[in-house]
This record gives C-alpha cells, sequence and structure tokens, in this order.
C-alpha cells in the first residue's frame, strides 16, 4: 500500500472495523482497514449473531453467510429450576439469531469490505503518529506508516487506540473475561446457566451451551471482573467445574475431558462505561468503545451497529464527527447500557446477591409476561418490540432501572460523556 494519506485508518477488521470500512469505502473514502491477524482467523466467541446484527446486516444489504437460526432461550438457575425466554420477531428485527463460527463470519465481513473499495493491511498498529496535538495515524510493528484523517479503533476489547488516544479509564471500565470450547454434544435450544459453585455462592455471570452451526455445541463460561484485569483467569479455572455441573445436569453427554477441545479465552469490556468513545479525529467502535452488553455478554450486534454510526459520522460531519457520533450512540444504547452496567457494579463483587436474583428471576420467570419482558430487557430489544404485554414488561423494567439509577455516579458519567445524547431517550 502506498504511505499516502488516507481518509481513515480503521484498526482492526473484526464485525466493528469491517462494518465501518464497508460504509465508508461506499461512500467513495479512501480507508485502510488493518489487522495484526491474517485472516480467517479465529475468535473466543459463542458464535451467536443476535437479532439485531441481523437487522444491521440486512440495512447494510449484505447476504449473511448460512447459519443455523436460534430463536427461544432455555436459562437454568442455580437450583436447576428452568425458563424459557420466548425470541419474538420485533417491527424492526427477526424473531431468532444466527449460529456461525467467527472464522466464518469475520471473514465474511472482512471480504465484504475489500471488496467495497477498503485496502486490506496485516499489522500491528504499535505506535501513535501525532500531528500537533491530535493523532494523525499509526506506526505498524514492521515500520509501516499510515497517516490519515481520521483514526477508527476497532481493535477489540484490550484497545491500543483507545489507550494510546487518552481514552480509556480502566479502572472505571467493566470487565469481563469468557472461555469457549466447542463439543460433539448436539443441543435443540440455546442454553444459559446460572451457577451457584457453593450454596447461596453464585458467580457474577453464566454459562452457556449454544447450538454449533453445523451440529455440536459451544460451551463457554464467563464473569464480570469489575475493574480488576488480573481476574480472569478465575474463569479460565472454574471452567472444568462448571462443565462437571452441566454433566450433572444432562447437558453434555460425554465426559468433559474427553468432549472438550482447547478452550479459548478473551476479554469483554461492557456498559460503554469508562471508555470516551470518540474525542477530536479518533473514534472507537464495537468493543474497543466497550458496548458489550453487561447483562447477557453480546457484542457483535454493537459492534456493526457502532462501526455504521461512526462510519457515517465521518462522511455526514466531518467537522463534528466525534460529536455526531456520541450523539448516535447514546440514541441508540441510552437508558440501556447506564441501566445494566450500574446493576452490574452493584451485584457483582456480591455472590449472595446474584445467588438471591438469578433464584428470583428462575422463579418469576415462570409467568409467561415475565419470561417474555425479560428476555426484551436483557437483549436490548425494547427498541422495536411489537406492543403486546412482553414490551410493556420491558418497559417498566426499564423505568425502573432509569429511576433507581439516576442518583449514581455511572449516571453522572453517561451524563458527562455522552452530552445532549443522553437526554435523547431518557
Ligand atoms: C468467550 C466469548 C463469547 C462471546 N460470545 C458472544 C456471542 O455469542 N454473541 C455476541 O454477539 N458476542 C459475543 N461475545 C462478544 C463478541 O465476541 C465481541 O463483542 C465482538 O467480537 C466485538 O467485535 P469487534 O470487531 O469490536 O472486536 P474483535 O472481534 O475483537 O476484533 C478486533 C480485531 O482487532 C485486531 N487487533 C487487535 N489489536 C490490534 C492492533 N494493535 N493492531 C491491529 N489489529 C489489532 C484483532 O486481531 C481483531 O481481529 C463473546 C466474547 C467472548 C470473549
Amino acid at each position: 500500500m502506498s504511505r499516502s494519506r488516507l481518509d481513515v485508518a480503521v484498526v482492526g477488521s473484526g464485525p466493528a472495523g469491517s462494518a465501518a470500512a464497508l460504509v465508508l469505502a461506499r461512500a467513495g473514502a479512501r480507508v485502510a482497514l488493518v489487522d495484526k491477524a491474517s485472516f480467517p482467523r479465529d475468535k473466543a466467541c459463542g458464535d451467536i449473531v443476535g437479532p439485531r446484527g441481523l437487522r444491521v446486516l440486512s440495512e447494510l444489504g449484505l447476504d449473511r453467510p448460512a447459519g443455523r437460526d436460534v430463536g427461544d432461550v432455555l436459562v437454568m438457575g442455580p437450583t436447576g429450576r428452568r425458563v424459557r425466554l420466548p425470541s419474538v420477531e420485533g417491527l424492526t428485527y427477526p424473531g431468532h439469531g444466527t449460529a456461525i463460527t467467527r472464522v466464518e463470519f469475520d471473514a465474511f465481513l472482512r471480504d465484504a469490505a475489500v471488496m467495497a473499495g477498503a485496502m486490506p493491511v496485516r499489522g500491528r498498529a504499535e505506535e501513535p503518529l501525532w500531528d500537533g496535538g491530535r493523532i494523525d495515524g499509526y506506526r505498524l510493528a514492521g515500520g509501516q506508516r499510515i497517516h490519515a484523517d481520521f483514526v477508527i479503533g476497532a481493535d477489540g476489547a484490550t484497545s491500543h487506540v483507545a489507550r494510546s488516544a487518552g481514552l480509556v479509564d480502566e479502572k472505571k471500565a467493566l470487565w469481563g473475561f469468557a472461555v469457549r470450547s466447542y463439543v460433539s454434544t448436539s443441543v435443540e435450544l440455546p442454553l444459559i446457566v446460572f451457577w451457584e459453585p457453593a450454596p447461596w455462592r453464585a458467580v457474577p455471570g453464566y454459562g452457556w451451551v449454544f447450538p454449533g452451526p453445523g451440529g455440536g455445541a459451544n460451551v463457554g463460561f464467563g464473569l464480570a471482573t469489575l475493574s480488576d484485569r488480573t481476574a480472569g483467569t478465575r474463569a479460565a479455572r472454574a471452567f472444568p467445574h462448571f462443565l462437571e455441573h452441566l454433566s450433572r445436569h444432562g447437558f453434555l453427554a460425554e465426559a468433559p475431558d474427553r468432549s472438550v477441545g482447547r478452550p479459548l479465552g478473551g476479554w469483554l469490556k461492557m456498559g460503554l462505561i469508562g471508555t470516551k468513545p470518540a474525542a477530536g479525529r479518533v473514534l472507537l467502535i464495537g468493543d474497543a468503545a466497550g458496548l458489550v452488553n453487561p447483562l447477557q455478554g453480546e457484542g457483535i450486534a454493537q459492534a456493526l451497529g457502532s462501526g455504521r454510526l461512526a462510519a457515517e459520522a465521518i462522511v455526514g460531519a466531518p467537522a463534528d464527527a466525534a460529536g455526531r457520533y456520541r450523539t448516535s450512540l447514546a440514541a441508540a444504547h441510552l437508558p440501556f447500557h447506564r441501566v445494566a452496567a450500574t446493576l452490574q457494579v452493584v451485584m457483582a463483587g456480591r455472590p449472595r446477591a446474584v445467588a438471591s436474583l438469578s433464584r428470583l428471576l428462575a422463579v418469576v420467570g415462570q409467568l409467561d409476561a415475565f419470561a417474555g419482558g425479560w428476555s426484551i430487557f436483557w437483549n436490548e430489544l425494547l427498541e422495536g418490540a411489537p406492543a403486546n404485554l412482553h414490551r410493556t414488561v420491558a418497559r417498566l423494567m426499564t423505568w425502573a432501572g432509569q429511576i433507581s439509577t439516576a442518583p449514581t455516579s455511572s449516571a453522572a458519567w453517561f451524563a458527562d460523556t455522552l452530552a445532549n445524547g443522553s437526554r435523547l431517550r431518557s
């Protein structure tokens, strides 16, 4: 690639970076799509693209690659009680998600961006290049320099761009760590498991068994660690015990040690809090912006959506792209992230409280109205949900969350960081 100046350097070509590069390239921008990995590459994930992710793909005019449709979700509480959360078609999203491996999905998106005209560059962004007080590009490992008018940080939860641009407060960010493996056992419905390794001592997270795209299943376990980046190994250590728990409840056909391949782990940065999503000419998207849902760990839909919003802000309002992007993120994700992030801050260090809440959910979830409302609320599907009792319950949950989180420091952080956007839907 030539060393001449570009319009945009997108660092990271996961779902967020590829979506941004696709929109920019289609608008005629000169855009580099930089990734340290060579594609196709794997990524630790439950491999489920949710309904809003599918909506973004169809709005971008992309025929999604063939996956396995997944709808209703089974949740098992700590005592073994089960709840079925319905998945219902919305006014703006389908009534299902899709199971597809990240090897396939991420390569498909990156190919679409490259076909649209984005220039693929292999290399690790190592050192920011400064022009006066602003970042003007990156020097890649190996020495190549990329200069651009805008930099989009799409380099995942532990984003180097976010750190080097001074946009992340690591002590305030909400971290999680999750591991996953593949097993040959097949499952009909995606299963989520709230687990108490000891009675009334629940883990602040959950485990899962999700249908695999071609048979078999993706099995994993993740937990919230608040600001503690050293606690991730706890998830890896607990994983074998979690698999035994699954076997005891009949969800793994084979003994765990024979059925489980090598686990792959990864960080999640959740609920936006602690990361300023844009300043000057640097915009963060996807996990780099901390957009993972703090309640259920979904991040692909937010990655696709934020990639598109950042690209549209650069194309539509180059003089105030950061401000435009922050406002559209607030419109898309508040008040949900404020409520969900605060809930995580309050619960994560309290195993008894988590145990009480998950036991309660498993009981109240026997009511259809509550199960439907819970499904809409925690999947962040209220916007575009069809008018019915489930939506009313989800609205009540959101409203109660808004009222109870209004006086918190988290609410103040959102108001300060997202400025006017925070008033759009609160
Ligand atoms: C175990 C686990 C299970 C999950 N399950 C689900 C799920 O089922 N559904 C769901 O929606 N979400 C899930 N998530 C979250 C989801 O994986 C992320 O939200 C999603 O991958 C975010 O996409 P992204 O493009 O922002 O980042 P990523 O997909 O992480 O892509 C970042 C890219 O940046 C590149 N990169 C990093 N640093 C540099 C650098 N310095 N220079 C150049 N390139 C760099 C990386 O190679 C990578 O390709 C899960 C996460 C984990 C850890």
